[in-house]
């Protein structure tokens, strides 16, 4: 259902220019997007047909990755950078689903989050939905909403999820990542997936990711297991997403879309 009946701009929400957080949500079937996230996703499908798959595939790797680091990991609190508006499967439902007292702060600097993940976890003392941008992860850390969820003393799930790409070169994704990993203590993990430039049509879609959203690296597997560095990274590496862990067969040759995003988890020693 289209939304263009309510006062968004109240809320800080611009309903002219595609946002990052609401062509996600068109891709995953969702419903909080506007005529212009739509067009921008047409767009998309021109180069890669089967955007709405990649995201699927990013959803499925985020549940089995938050499945294995609240399960076999053992971590009870997790800190999602670049969370995204509510959809099914959320991170705090996976982690709490092994162990309900699992504590998830949610960080996004797009309005219409917060707007849509109040109501979610309205009755969840143990998450919370904070808007303040990754390009300064020392505010972020200093947060009082985080900080009242997530103890810096105990190991963390830093999640970055579907974000590093959306931050240019200049803006050091790199340096933010080692800050937050700075500050959180061994035993702790890093979850990481990108857009890669696995194929002539990443390339081009790079390029027009650039021009009508802004943002939109398509980083090389080996810039992408650079954010990894210092840590220990576990099997099986930095992978095409349905290649981590999968719970079922995956095919011997992948396609353009099931190589469009590679992804990992590492543990900080
Ligand atoms: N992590 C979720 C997932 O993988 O399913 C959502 C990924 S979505 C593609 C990327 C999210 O990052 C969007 O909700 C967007 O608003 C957010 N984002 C982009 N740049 C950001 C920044 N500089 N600071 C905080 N959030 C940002």
């Amino acid at each position: 259902m289209a939304q263009e009946r309510y006062d968004w701009a109240s809320l800080g929400i611009d309903v002219t220019k595609p946002s990052i957080a609401r062509a996600y949500d068109v891709v995953l079937n969702g419903k909080d997007n506007f005529e212009v996230d739509r067009g921008f996703v047409t767009e998309i499908v021109k180069i890669i047909p089967e955007i709405y798959d990649v995201a699927a595939y990013n959803r499925e790797v985020l549940g089995r990755g938050v499945r294995y680091l609240a399960g076999e990991a053992g971590l009870r609190q997790f800190l999602d950078l670049g969370s995204g508006l509510p959809t099914v499967q959320n991170t705090h439902q996976v982690a709490q689903a092994t162990a309900p007292e699992t504590r998830v702060a949610y960080v996004d600097n797009d309005p219409i989050v917060l707007a849509h993940g109040r109501a979610l976890l309205a009755e969840n003392d143990n998450t919370t939905v904070v808007t303040a941008d990754l390009r300064e992860p020392e505010a972020i850390l200093a947060d009082a909403d985080v900080r009242r969820l997530i103890d810096f003393g105990e190991p963390v799930a830093v999640m970055l999820v579907g974000i590093l790409h959306h931050l240019h070169d200049d803006e050091g994704p790199q340096r933010i990542v080692e800050t937050l990993m700075d500050a959180v203590p061994s035993g702790s993990h890093l979850f990481v997936t990108s857009f890669c430039a696995s194929s002539p049509e990443a390339v081009d879609a790079e390029r027009k990711y650039l021009a009508l959203l802004g943002t939109g690296r398509f980083r090389t597997p080996e810039e992408i297991t650079a954010y990894f560095g210092g840590l220990e990274l576990l099997e099986p590496g930095v992978v095409p997403l349905p290649l981590w862990r999968p719970d079922g067969d995956v095919p011997a040759e992948l396609t353009v879309g099931q190589r469009l995003m590679y992804g990992g988890i590492a543990r900080k020693p």
